[in-house]
């Protein structure tokens, strides 16, 4: 029985990065992981190898939309689908390999297997039975089922099937118009097959702000896709020659089908905690399955503290991350925080969107005072230059101390530009303070400055 100053249970970014800043603290520590390779969801099954595909077919994308435009001319490439999937293996490896030695330099445990706590202090995987001052449970999350279907990874998957299609389908439904189902439905669109994404609400990526969830769509159908909103579907049957999706209108009522060859179930995911032995040991949950925590990540449980996506909060990898370094401060005996204000979140489509902060509609309601700021990428020549002009940067800023609440592009490098914003919220800065900044030219950064004198006295290429 060895001892550790902490054993966390779960190797994805919540757990290695807690495991990681642990060690460099000076604490002896272990992550338990049960799949052969560490990294989580993310790493696996979920942020890299979507990725990755998306950086494919956006590539096939260019080349069959754009390239022509650029007078690059030639024989166009046809997809080799075990190559790609090769591809995204490939990156996979490299990323878990690189945790792996990541633990190997600092000196983490990894103890393999399905880890339990069968008492307070202790973990067991397999035969064993290790002694912890701290146990933190960062086992992750798992996709949630849908009433009246049954998953069965071929015809009807979750997005861990999606990511390993035997082919590309003809057609694929997609039900959820969520980040997972939007990130994948592209993937396949580009890759020439027929999606239709189908939604239980009446707009697309519930929570995102309003004008750019519609801009978003209106993008998407141009792509290809195809929506059916309102829409809640009863079922999906299988047969040998593929799947019907039964679905009912809200507006009215009425019942409709669509066939499909494959059905990617993307209707969010749910908190994983199978196994862990919490309900012998007490440990208060939530009703919607995660564990309950304190503002430092505590349970109940003495010396028991969890993080990512078994706890509430958006289930985003940087924001697991985030806490997981934040609960290693807290174990070392230092000031560890997040700032839950001020996490952003990114969809990796073409264009790409993100967001951070408050969006218009939250600000409504609160009945704060506030200002927008626009910038359409039309007036951004390095947009232009991408074919990716159609997209915009909106800035929301106090109205009366200019204060930056929150930012909302859909646009070239959406996911990379909304972190000039995150900074300047970090730092309590003002939308003038943006503005003042000077940027580089020409970038799409130019666009944030744009929206943030659109604030003041008006943008200068608009
Ligand atoms: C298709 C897809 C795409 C995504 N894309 C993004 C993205 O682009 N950006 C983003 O921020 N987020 C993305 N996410 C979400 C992101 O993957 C999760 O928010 C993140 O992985 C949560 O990290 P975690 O450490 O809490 O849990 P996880 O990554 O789920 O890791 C938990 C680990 O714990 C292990 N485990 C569970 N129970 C036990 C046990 N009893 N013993 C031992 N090991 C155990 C599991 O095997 C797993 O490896 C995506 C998710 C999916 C499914």
């Amino acid at each position: 029985m060895a001892e550790f100053d902490v054993i966390i249970i779960g190797g994805g970014p919540g757990g290695y990065v807690c495991a990681i800043r642990c060690a460099q603290l000076g604490l002896k520590t272990a992550v338990v992981e049960g799949r052969d390779t560490l990294g989580g969801t993310c790493l696996n099954v979920g942020c890299i190898p979507s990725k990755a595909l998306l950086n494919a077919t956006h590539h096939l994308h260019e080349v069959h939309e754009n390239f022509e435009k650029m007078g690059l001319m030639g024989a166009k490439p046809t997809v080799d689908w075990a190559r790609m999937l090769g591809y995204k293996d490939d990156v996979i490896g490299q990323n878990t390999k690189g945790i792996e030695f990541l633990f190997k330099k600092n000196k983490v445990t990894w103890l393999k297997g399905w880890g339990s706590i069968p008492a307070a202090g202790q973990v067991k995987v397999g035969d064993e039975v290790h002694s912890a001052k701290n146990i933190v449970i960062a086992t992750g999350s798992e996709s949630s089922p849908l009433n009246g279907v049954t998953v069965d990874e071929k015809t009807v998957v979750t997005s861990t099937g999606a990511l390993t299609l035997e082919k590309i389908p003809a057609k694929l439904v997609v039900i959820g118009a969520g980040v997972i189902g939007l990130e994948m439905g592209s993937v396949y669109a580009r890759l020439g097959a027929e999606v239709t994404v189908v939604e239980y609400l009446d707009a697309i990526t519930p929570g995102m702000d309003a004008e750019v969830a519609k801009s978003f769509q209106r993008i998407l159908q141009k792509q290809g896709l195809k929506f059916i909103l309102g829409a809640a579907v009863q079922g999906v049957d299988v047969s040998k020659k593929g799947a019907k999706v039964r679905y009912k209108l809200r507006k009215d009522d009425s019942e409709a089908t669509l066939d499909a060859d494959t059905v990617l179930v993307a209707t969010g995911r749910r908190p994983f905690t199978a196994g862990l032995g919490l309900e012998s040991l007490g440990v208060e949950m939530l009703p919607r399955g995660q564990v309950k925590t304190d503002a430092h990540f505590a349970t109940n449980i003495k010396g028991l503290y969890a993080i990512g996506d078994a706890i509430t909060g958006p289930m985003l990898a940087h924001k697991a991350e985030d806490e997981g370094m934040a609960l290693a401060e807290i174990l070392a005996g230092k000031a560890g925080h997040v700032n839950y204000g001020v996490i952003p979140g990114v969809i990796y489509t073409t264009p790409e969107v993100a967001s951070v902060g408050k969006t218009e509609e939250q600000l409504k309601e609160e009945g704060r005072a506030y200002k927008v700021g626009k910038f359409s990428f039309m007036g951004n020549g390095r947009a232009k230059a991408v074919f990716q002009g159609e997209g915009f940067v909106k800035l929301l800023a106090d109205k009366a101390t200019d204060r930056i609440l929150g930012a909302h592009i859909i646009g070239p490098a959406a996911g990379d530009l909304i972190h000039e914003v995150c900074v300047a919220m970090e730092f309590g800065a003002s939308a003038q303070d943006l503005a003042l900044t000077c940027h580089a030219h020409p970038t799409y950064s130019e666009a944030v400055r744009e929206a943030a004198l659109a604030c003041g006295d008006g943008a200068i290429h608009a």
